[in-house]
């Protein structure tokens, strides 16, 4: 199983390779150089299987020989025993044909767990094979930065930097972050926005020596061997609804394109989607894309979605590689015109090929309260606002095939939108109901790669 890069000028890699590469070395993505397929009848015979079982099945043809298949069950198993639900991804029904991917039992209570937790267990048995240390550093508009403290705090050949926009994430989300006490776990709130993080962190791997020195290892959804976890879930869906026999949609809450790229790859493996819908908060420059055919930014607006205030969805690239005919020039290209003039034009043919898949929406803030008001009266379902934004979405695509929306975080999260919008201020399940009395530990930091570059040069002990 070989893995390339999205602009077609970095080393092929296998799994274990590109999982602990991240960022490609051409600035590009890693991506399967063909996707494997599961049969019908593979499919079908997913029907009625555990989550963990399902695992194995759905990835275990990208993995090459990286992990033997005992030690992969095991890896599996380790990576789900923390989820607060037996069923892992429960589904409730919200309409005659739609449906909700629970997707918040996770330790820190957002989908972003599913995968965090997958990529823990498997780096860490990579890394106990190699010897090796490295260094972990992301950005997170929230969810991300705590679920991969959770999944690394505490290991004794990983040092795990997360930069989140100061201000700018919710109170649950920042104390998952500042509060675990392990000496490994860094918590950095940078003066700026998420494209801000992002761009930093995407520095730092573009900075050779720096990422050499520090064996700077990426967890972002940049990170091939997460979106490949988030695969599993819509087929575990999918089945439970009657694929492949009948077709099914999917509707999801969109930020960084990482979560319903994997929808795609789902698709790509076999599964008969009919729709990937992408939602949208204000900052909708998925939707404006495929829209008018323009990738331009301008601006990030903060949302009660914050989670999705982003402008620069990384894994969108990855689509576009398909559609541009696997051309790598083309894309970097295009990530040029991106990076100098804040814009870029998606050809023709290629806009086609994304309209084929996906299509859009968006949801603006006001809307987002009145979808979490009305999901409650109407069904019981206490929905975060990154889910309420894709249940309003879904509602403009429902039709005979159902339609699953997928619910990224638990309301609690989220607690001051949910409570103005119901009256209702949810509670932390009783796991982490302490959280609100841990003491924080946090450092502040400028929007400056050598500032950056320094701090983690200092507490890796290599300055
Ligand atoms: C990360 C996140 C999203 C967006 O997912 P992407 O993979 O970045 O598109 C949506 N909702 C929540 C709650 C998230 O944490």
């Amino acid at each position: 199983m070989h893995y390339v890069s999205t602009r077609g000028a970095a080393p092929v890699l296998d799994f274990g390779g590109a999982m602990m590469t991240g960022l490609a070395r051409d600035g590009g993505l890693y991506v399967p150089q063909s996707v494997p397929q599961l049969a019908q009848a593979d499919i079908a015979a997913l029907a009625g299987l555990s989550y963990e079982d399902t695992v194995f099945r759905v990835m275990r043809p990208f993995l090459g020989d990286t992990f033997g298949e005992d030690e992969f069950r095991r890896l599996i198993a380790d990576a789900y025993a923390g989820f607060g639900h037996a069923a892992r991804a429960p589904m409730v029904q919200l309409g005659a044909n739609h449906f909700l991917l629970e997707l918040f039992h996770g330790p820190t209570l957002a989908f972003k767990d599913f995968a965090m937790q997958m990529i823990g267990q498997m780096m860490q048995a990579a890394l106990a094979k190699s010897g090796q240390r490295i260094t972990i550093v992301g950005a997170t508009s929230g969810d991300t930065g705590s679920a991969a403290i959770e999944a690394f705090r505490g290991l004794s050949n990983v040092d795990v930097f997360i930069l989140f926009p100061h201000g700018r994430v919710s109170e649950v989300q920042r104390r998952q972050m500042t509060t675990p006490v392990e000496a490994n776990v860094h918590a950095l709130a940078l003066d700026g926005d998420f494209d801000d993080c992002q761009a930093r962190v995407k520095d730092m791997f573009n900075h050779f020596a720096f990422r050499d020195t520090v064996g700077l290892a990426g967890v972002n959804s940049i990170n091939w061997a997460r979106v490949l976890s988030q695969v599993v879930y819509y087929f575990y869906a999918g089945v439970a609804l009657g694929a492949p026999h009948r077709k099914v949609s999917f509707t999801v809450p969109t930020g960084n394109f990482g979560d319903i790229f994997a929808g795609y790859i789902a698709r790509a493996m076999g599964l008969p989607i009919e729709r990937l819908v992408i939602a949208t908060n204000h900052n909708d420059i998925l939707h404006r894309a495929l829209t008018t055919g323009s990738y331009a930014t301008n601006g990030v607006r903060p949302s009660i979605s914050p989670s999705m205030d982003i402008q620069v969805s990384s894994n969108f690239e990855r689509a576009l590689f398909d559609a541009l005919g696997r051309d790598g020039r083309a894309v970097a290209g295009l990530m040029d015109d991106l990076k100098s003039t804040g814009a870029f034009a998606i050809p023709q043919g290629a806009l086609q090929a994304l309209r084929d898949t996906f299509a859009s929406g968006r949801c603006g803030e006001d809307e987002t309260s009145a979808t979490i008001t009305a999901t409650l009266a109407a069904t019981g379902e206490l929905l975060c606002p990154h889910s309420a934004v894709g249940v309003h979405v879904a509602q403009d695509h429902l039709s005979a095939t159902p339609m699953i929306t997928l619910a990224t975080a638990h309301p609690a999260k989220f607690p001051d939108a949910v409570e103005r919008a119901t009256g209702i201020r949810p509670a932390l399940p009783p796991r982490m109901a302490d959280l609100y009395d841990r003491p924080e530990r946090v450092t502040r930091v400028p929007n400056d790669l050598t500032a950056l570059e320094t701090l983690v040069l200092q507490r890796t002990g290599r300055a």
